[in-house]
């Protein structure tokens, strides 16, 4: 798959891309107070939904076109191009006719491939930037479907948003960022940048600077923050909305680390410790194969004496007295508590097997 990176788009993006603007547009003197808020920040494109998908009815569902004009006013004080959602076929076709120079589809798009299909059609022959939400669930393969589906109709600039999980046991975030897969995409899709868009993630702008800070630490390629001049009174998503001036200090205060191409002495220091975790995770392979050897043994017994392959008093046994060594050795309950059930899902699935096999 061919893909342009984003500091080759011709639109003047940086390897550490700030989006910014608000939810909605709402009126042309909001825009312009936006605009003019951030005017002397780092923001390299200017956001504005001007349809919005909302989950339930009853809410503000965007002005539609006439605020496509709006927008220019930003373009104008900024200098910055202008990025709107697009998620159906009037759609697309409506921000290439107002010159819209990047479009992304929403979460709630990305999930369908009729419409994304849709929308690769109306923009066929054309040259458009698209970024691409990742879809409200957490599924990988959907959100690397909607840019292939991209690809295949010629768009080659293309990058992801990511923008967080809908998760109904999720208490912290609006969306649970789950940060393994927008590392996958990048692994999946060598060259492709992935934007986080904390505000999303978080919900409410209180977190959305330690947000931002741990999308750079996991090595995301840029940020969409929603700003508006008067976030209380934003007419969508309101709460996790920031004015220009909080967004230039979130970004101020973001500490971009060095990647290691650009520090050879590093390596060679990083590798001394480097072999020694590769000796450390050859032991810890060794130990594993040694207990998975055991558990066969003892499968053998259980299959001989007819007993039942889950134990569940020695399954607690087990978890709790390796939860607490492990806690006492600085390992939190969370990442005991994981690892203990793939140790113990792997050992049941190979007792059942023995017993399989025997019968
Ligand atoms: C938005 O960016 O305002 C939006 C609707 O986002 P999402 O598609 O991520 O919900
Ligand atoms: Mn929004």
């Amino acid at each position: 798959m061919e893909i342009v990176d984003i500091k080759d788009w011709g639109i003047g993006l940086s390897e550490h891309v700030l989006i910014a603007g608000p939810c909605s547009a709402e009126s042309p003197d909001q825009i312009e107070s936006i605009a003019k808020g951030l005017r002397g920040s780092n923001i390299e494109m200017f956001r504005a939904g001007v349809w919005k998908p909302r989950t339930r009815p009853g809410s503000f569902e965007g002005i539609g076109s006439e605020a496509l004009g709006w927008l220019e006013k930003a373009r104008e004080i900024l200098n910055v191009p202008l990025t709107v959602e697009v998620a159906n076929t009037a759609h697309a076709e409506a921000a290439l006719k107002a010159g819209i120079d990047v479009l992304w589809i929403g979460a709630r798009t990305t999930v369908n491939p009729f419409s994304v299909q849709e929308i690769c059609e109306a923009l066929r022959g054309t040259d458009i930037p698209v970024m691409v939400k990742n879809p409200i669930n957490p599924d990988l393969q959907l959100w690397l479907g909607a840019i292939e589906r991209l690809n295949k109709v010629g768009i080659n600039k293309v990058a992801a948003i990511h923008r967080g999980f809908s998760d109904p046991y999720e208490k912290r975030y609006r969306n649970k960022p789950e940060w393994s897969m927008p590392i996958h995409l990048k692994r999946m899709l060598p060259g492709i940048s992935v934007i986080c868009d904390p505000s999303h993630i978080a919900g409410t702008r209180e977190i959305i600077a330690s947000v931002s800070q741990r999308a750079i630490n996991f090595g995301l390629d840029g940020l969409m923050i929603e700003t508006h001049h008067d976030p209380d009174n934003a007419w969508s998503d309101a709460k996790q909305q920031v004015t220009p001036e909080t967004l230039q200090i979130i970004y101020e205060n973001l500490n971009f680390r060095e990647t290691l191409d650009k520090h050879p002495e590093a390596i060679s220091e990083l590798d001394e410790f480097r072999q020694k975790i590769d000796l450390v995770d050859t032991q810890i392979i060794e130990l594993l194969s040694d207990r998975f050897q055991m558990i066969k043994q003892i499968g053998e017994y259980k299959r001989e004496h007819n007993l039942a392959v889950y134990q569940p008093n020695r399954w607690h046994d087990v978890m709790e007295s390796r939860i607490n060594s492990g806690v006492k050795k600085n390992m939190t309950e969370k990442f005991m508590k994981s690892f203990l059930f793939a140790v113990h899902e792997e050992s049941v699935k190979m007792q059942e097997a023995q017993l399989k096999e025997k019968v």
